[in-house]
C-alpha cells in the first residue's frame, strides 16, 4: 500500500476495480478504498453487452468467458397464447475488427471477482473496511480522509476519483459548491426576470441549461 500515491480510488465495484487494474498496468500508483468489510456477493448487472474486447486489453477475456456464458434465448408470449422465442444478439458474426459480437451472460459478483483476481497478479489489492469520509482540494492535489477498522486515517493524493456507484459521496461533496454558485446565479436570473418581465430567448436557454447542469451535478 503507497502512502502517498498518484491517485485514491473510491470504491472498489466493477468502475473501481476496472481503473485501478488500468493504473497499475500503467505503474501509476493508487489506493483502492472499499467501505464494506468484504466483496459484493448479489448481482445486479447480469449481461455485458458487445465491446467487450476491453477486457482482452485487461487480460481477463478468458476468464470472463470462462465465468459466463451465452444469452438463452427470450421468449414472449401472446395475446393468442402462443409465445415467440427470438435471439437478444443480432447474430452478426464476429470481425478482427469487432471480435467479441455476441453478449455475455455472467453475474456481477463474478466479474468483479476475476477483476479483484487479475489485480492480485499485478500485485495490488482492494482494501476492504476502508471509507472515504471527507476531502479537501487544493491547487496541488487533495487530502482524503479514510475511516479503517484501526482508526481515522488522511492521505494526501494527486487526484480522487469517485468510483462510488450512483449516489456518489465524492461526486455529491465535489459538487454541493457548484451547485450552490449555480442555483444562486440562477436565482438571480429568475428575479430580474420577474421584475422587467423580461423574455429574452438567450436568458431562458441559459437558465435551462444552468438547472440542467446543477441537477446533473446534484444526483
Ligand atoms: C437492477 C440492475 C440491473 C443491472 N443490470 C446490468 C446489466 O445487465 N449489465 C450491466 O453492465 N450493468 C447493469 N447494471 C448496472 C451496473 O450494476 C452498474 O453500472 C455497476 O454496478 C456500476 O459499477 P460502479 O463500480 O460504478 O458502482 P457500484 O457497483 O455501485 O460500486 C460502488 C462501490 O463504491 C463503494 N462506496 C460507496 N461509497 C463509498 C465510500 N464513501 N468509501 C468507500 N467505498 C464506497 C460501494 O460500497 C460500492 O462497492 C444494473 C444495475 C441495476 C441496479
Amino acid at each position: 500500500m503507497c502512502a502517498t500515491p498518484d491517485v485514491v480510488i473510491c470504491g472498489a465495484g466493477a468502475t473501481g476495480l476496472t481503473l485501478a487494474i488500468e493504473l497499475a498496468r500503467r505503474g501509476v500508483s493508487f489506493r483502492l478504498l472499499e467501505q464494506r468489510e468484504h466483496p459484493f456477493n448479489g448481482s445486479r448487472g447480469k449481461g455485458i453487452q458487445p465491446r467487450s474486447q476491453i477486457f482482452e486489453d485487461m487480460g481477463i477475456v478468458d476468464r470472463l468467458f470462462a465465468a459466463g456464458g451465452p444469452y438463452p434465448r427470450w421468449r414472449t408470449y401472446l395475446a393468442d397464447g402462443s409465445s415467440r422465442d427470438t435471439d437478444l444478439a443480432d447474430g452478426a458474426a464476429s470481425t478482427a475488427a469487432e471480435p467479441y459480437r455476441q453478449p455475455l451472460m455472467v453475474p456481477q459478483f463474478l466479474t468483479e471477482a476475476v477483476l479483484r483476481e487479475r489485480l492480485a497478479e499485478l500485485g495490488q489489492r482492494v482494501e476492504f473496511g476502508h471509507a472515504l469520509t471527507g476531502f479537501e482540494q487544493d491547487a496541488d492535489g487533495v487530502t482524503v480522509r479514510i475511516a479503517t477498522p484501526e482508526g481515522g486515517q488522511s492521505v494526501r493524493a494527486r487526484y480522487l476519483v469517485g468510483a462510488d456507484g450512483g449516489r456518489s459521496f465524492v461526486r455529491q461533496r465535489r459538487c454541493a459548491s457548484a451547485f450552490r454558485a449555480r442555483r444562486w446565479a440562477c436565482g438571480r436570473w429568475w428575479r430580474t426576470w420577474c421584475s422587467k418581465g423580461c423574455r429574452a430567448r438567450r436568458g431562458t436557454t441559459s437558465t435551462k441549461m444552468t438547472w440542467h447542469a446543477a441537477s446533473r451535478c446534484a444526483r
